[in-house]
């Protein structure tokens, strides 16, 4: 299995070591033609109007949404959430692939980065039945949280309140906070071994 990282700014090193980590190839992406044999796409946490416009300027954005439209699994985290959005209500170069309305650095300034601890049902199907009903410890740095879903969309994890802050469509994955950060690889193992899938 050969997985890509965009890897045009942001923390994809740490998706690349994780994914290492689980024994799949990890290669970090920044032209169309890297793109062509992968078997999926992860897009890393960062600045997403920095993505937008390097994606814009090296070719990308096609390529990457072909890669989205096709059913190639393709798994956003926080700055990578809102680059598959449809709407982030306001301009700005997305891949806009995903049915689902974004708002950036939503907590506001006073909680900028936080912790919390997630009830994620999905994970218990990830392989390794040594930990079903385990929290899963989500950090969320500046994040954005998605404000409503299309239909087509599943909710995969939300904050005491109802934000929605996990959600998958098909082939798309999509999380305001960084797995990525934590030593925890259920969200990648998940990534891996369901999305793409029907199940
Ligand atoms: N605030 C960033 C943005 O709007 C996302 C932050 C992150 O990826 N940690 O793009």
């Amino acid at each position: 299995m050969k997985i890509g990282i965009l890897a045009l700014q942001g923390d994809f090193i740490e998706h690349v070591q994780i994914l290492k980590s689980l024994g799949v190839e990890a290669v970090e992406i920044r032209k169309p033609a890297q793109l062509k044999d992968l078997d999926a796409l992860v897009i890393p946490g960062g600045e997403s109007t920095t993505f937008g416009k390097l994606a814009a300027e090296f070719g990308l954005l096609e390529p990457i949404r072909e890669m989205c439209e096709t059913g190639k699994p393709v798994w956003g985290t926080c700055a990578g959430m809102i680059f598959l959005a449809k709407d982030v209500g306001r301009p700005q170069p997305l891949l806009g692939v995903m049915d689902v309305r974004v708002k950036r650095n939503a907590f506001g300034r006073q909680t900028e980065s936080f912790e919390q601890d997630l009830d994620v049902p999905e994970l218990a199907k990830v392989e390794n039945g040594s930990e079903p009903d385990r929290p899963f410890h989500a950090i969320f740095i500046r994040a954005p949280w998605i404000e409503s879903v299309g239909r087509g969309v599943k909710v995969l994890a939300t904050l005491e309140d109802g934000t929605i802050v996990a959600a998958r469509q098909g082939n798309l994955l999509a999380t305001s906070f960084h797995p990525e950060l934590t030593k925890d690889t259920r969200f990648h193992r998940y990534f891996l071994e369901r999305v793409g899938k029907t199940a």
